[in-house]
């Protein structure tokens, strides 16, 4: 018999772990849940929600095709000790992810105990390459993963019957529903629902809308975190966007989400290459620039009680709906980094647990990138009131999320310039930008930064040149 993991590719088309697992007809489908994963750098309740709706469509779409998953509750230790005791000759499939120690460390090992007998089958996700990885190859290496051939839908089970773990519904029934309504729907049917509607319509001005938090909310794909969880693949994305093409009146915005697709996968190649930048940013040098932490500032952060009307609505915004689009996300990060001076180290895990759309590979290299210390990016500080003016001149979306401010002069919210009409600027925007700015261009001044980021250029730059 074969054993399948599914870990974060809940999908049934072009999932390698399934497909080949699932050749012999005679296999079975496991998850591991493993509770001190869920409470891991990053991961929170928010994801969870999501996570279990995918599982459940991926179940019953196994169903179907006499198979169904099942959940082994534990750890990968654990796990390790049931397959040697029931299935010592079992041959074991699963997909490459790039993620947080927690995750890496104990796969690894795992890995390790099979890899002695070769019972262990890894095949590689997304376009992240595993082992050496030629930079300078690597563009043309992910067009040709993406121009592959879809794997077809597993083939079904000759014979129907569990190995007497816990069912998707058992499992499911030992957590109450605490997932909001707000956020986003799990399952591939939804992840197919998106790209079409994205594709065939809401496409139209995506590279324009992107920047507003109020017109990316429907002009984005929205697909992250089914991307995220594998509920569909980048690369039937990829091809469904190829086809769909030569068809579409929205080219330019199409061209951009293409890229988009491609830099999903280049940033997680980062994390995927130097599973340190999870504690130690890209630059080494970066790390002694912000020693001190101030909790007070980064729970008024994060809870959105910053002073600064735009600001808040954002977090208070996230908080809601698990999402924001990117260029919020930048300046949100931006504020905590540089107007606040707080160390990323101890920001990001706090801002990815909002997010339904969790990425560790994307969310910390970006981290990084908004917080200067990658050496290899140019320090952007985002201007909160030249954003809150920007993306919304007349303060309806600001008014509509924190309705106390109400009947208040546009003017007066941008500059969060509100005299006791709202909670005070716990720090000024113009000074502190200045403060961050002579410092991190201090640092980047000697030889010495500069040759450590042309190594850092080596490993993870893109050999592509960015635009929007
Ligand atoms: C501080 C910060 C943290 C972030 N954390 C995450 C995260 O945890 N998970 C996540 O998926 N994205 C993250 N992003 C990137 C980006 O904001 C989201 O991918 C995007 O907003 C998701 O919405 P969408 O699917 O509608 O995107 P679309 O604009 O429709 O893009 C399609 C897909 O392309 C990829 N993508 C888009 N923008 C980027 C980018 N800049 N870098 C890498 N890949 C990209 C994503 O997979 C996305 O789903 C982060 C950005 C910042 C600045």
């Amino acid at each position: 018999m074969d054993l399948i993991l599914v870990n974060r590719n809940l999908r049934l088309k072009d999932n390698a772990a399934l497909f080949y697992g699932s050749l012999s007809q005679n296999y079975r489908v496991i998850y591991l849940y493993d509770k001190c994963y869920w409470n891991s750098n990053g991961r929170s309740k928010v994801q969870f929600g999501f996570f279990l709706e995918s599982l459940e469509e991926l179940d019953a779409s196994l169903k179907k095709l006499n198979s169904s998953v099942e959940v082994f509750e534990g750890n990968f230790s654990e796990l390790r000790k049931y397959i040697d005791e029931n299935y010592p000759q079992s041959k074991i499939h699963v997909n490459h992810t790039t993620d947080t120690s927690y995750f890496r460390n104990n796969f690894s090992d795992f890995k390790k105990h099979f890899d002695r007998n070769e019972r262990i089958l890894i095949y590689s996700d997304f376009g992240v390459q595993t082992g050496d990885v030629n930079r300078d190859k690597w563009a043309f290496e992910w067009n040709k993963l993406m121009k592959k051939n879809l794997l077809d839908i597993p083939k079904p089970n000759i014979k129907s019957s569990h190995i007497g773990l816990t069912t998707v519904l058992e499992f499911k029934n030992k957590f109450k529903s605490d997932k909001k309504t707000t956020f986003q729907s799990g399952g591939s049917s939804k992840a197919y629902e998106l790209l079409n509607s994205f594709l065939m319509d809401r496409s139209h001005g995506y590279s324009r809308n992107m920047s507003s938090p109020i017109e990316a909310e429907t002009s984005c794909s929205r697909l992250s975190p089914h991307i995220s969880f594998g509920t569909i693949s980048i690369r039937e994305i990829y091809q469904k966007l190829e086809a769909f093409y030569p068809f579409s009146n929205n080219k330019s915005d199409l061209n951009s989400f293409r890229k988009r697709l491609y830099w999903h996968c280049h940033f997680i190649q980062k994390l995927e290459t130097e599973p340190e930048l999870e504690y130690c940013s890209m630059h080494r040098m970066c790390d002694n620039l912000r020693e001190k932490e101030n909790k007070e500032l980064i729970e008024k952060w994060i809870t959105g009680q910053t002073g600064y009307p735009f600001m808040d609505a954002c977090i208070k915004y996230l908080r809601e709906n698990g999402w924001i689009n990117f260029r919020m996300r930048a300046m949100i990060m931006s504020f905590a980094s540089y107007n606040l001076w707080q160390p990323w180290q101890l920001t990001s895990p706090l801002l990815a647990e909002l997010f339904v759309d969790y990425e560790p590979g994307i969310h910390i290299p970006q981290v990084q990138m908004q917080s200067g210390v990658t050496g290899i990016n140019l320090p952007r500080i985002y201007s909160v009131t030249k954003q809150s003016r920007d993306q919304d001149a007349d303060g309806i979306w600001i008014k509509k999320i924190i309705p106390s401010l109400e009947g208040l002069d546009p003017d007066e919210i941008h500059d969060a310039n509100l005299n006791g009409s709202y909670i005070p600027r716990i720090v000024d925007h113009k000074e502190s930008s200045k403060f961050a700015r002579d410092k991190i261009w201090a640092a980047r001044k000697g030889q010495e930064f500069k040759t450590i980021a042309r190594s850092v250029y080596l490993k993870h730059g893109s050999r592509k040149r960015r635009s929007a």
